[in-house]
């Protein structure tokens, strides 16, 4: 529960914090996910891990890890989630993680959210709150309708968020940007589906625990990534 928030202070390094962040998977929520992780990550003073990082290092360094996940990348497999739950498991455990951190893209699925469990218990630990990001789908969808990319150095746009300065045109390389292959409602839909599939056990498994607050960030509403990180962050010192 969130009893251990309530005690968190910035400069108290003593006590024991466990945030969690949750997140919807598509579109510009990526970018809101990385606004309010940015946030809370200033705000709170503890690190922002995610697992797109924690594999980037893993493959950089060339850890155990880190092999074992390139030759499923490279065979366009996924990496396994026992892979992945080591590597979150070792980043846990390093020092900057002593007073809590912000976890983004992880866990993915229920068997992830388990093992999570199992990893902070062993260290006496628990999560104190997971954020689950919402915006309606169509909101989504027309966000994720206006993403451009330049077929040359892979540039993303979006024209809704961020326009080329011309038309549109690469700013870097002047060439005519494209709609990725992936970017159809059809397609995109599909992916939401998935999402929602695995990610509602994930919620009611937290639900249970009585840890989840969702927050709706969307433009309909005027309430923003940094509005629903202001709460969030004012939630946890107050409470
Ligand atoms: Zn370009």
């Amino acid at each position: 529960m969130t009893i251990e928030i309530k005690r968190v202070t910035i400069c108290k390094k003593t006590f024991k914090r466990r945030d969690i962040y949750e997140y919807r998977y598509d579109g510009c929520t990526r970018h809101r996910k990385g606004t309010v992780a940015g946030i809370l990550k200033e705000e709170l003073n503890i690190p922002h891990i995610s697992t797109g990082e924690i594999f980037r290092k893993n493959i950089k360094e060339k850890t155990e890890l880190g092999k074992i996940a390139t030759q499923y990348a490279d065979e366009g497999k996924l990496v396994p989630d026992e892979i992945t739950n080591k590597m979150v498991k070792n980043r846990l455990n390093e020092e900057d993680c002593k007073n809590g951190f912000i976890l983004d893209g992880y866990p993915r699925n229920l068997a992830q959210a388990e093992e999570l469990d199992n990893i902070l218990s062993e260290k006496n630990e628990k999560l104190n709150l997971v954020v689950y990001l919402t915006t309606p789908t169509e909101e989504i969808v027309e966000r994720v309708m206006a993403r451009r990319e330049c077929p040359k150095c892979k540039k993303v746009y979006n024209m809704i968020l961020n326009k080329p300065k011309n038309g549109e045109i690469c700013d870097d390389c002047g060439v005519q940007l494209i709609t990725r292959a992936d970017d159809t409602e059809e397609k995109l839909k599909t992916r939401l589906n998935i999402f929602f599939t695995q990610t509602q056990p994930v919620m009611d498994f937290y639900k249970t625990k009585g840890i989840v607050r969702e927050e709706e960030v969307s433009v309909a509403i005027n309430r923003l990534g940094t509005d629903a990180a202001k709460d969030i962050v004012s939630y946890l010192k107050n409470k």
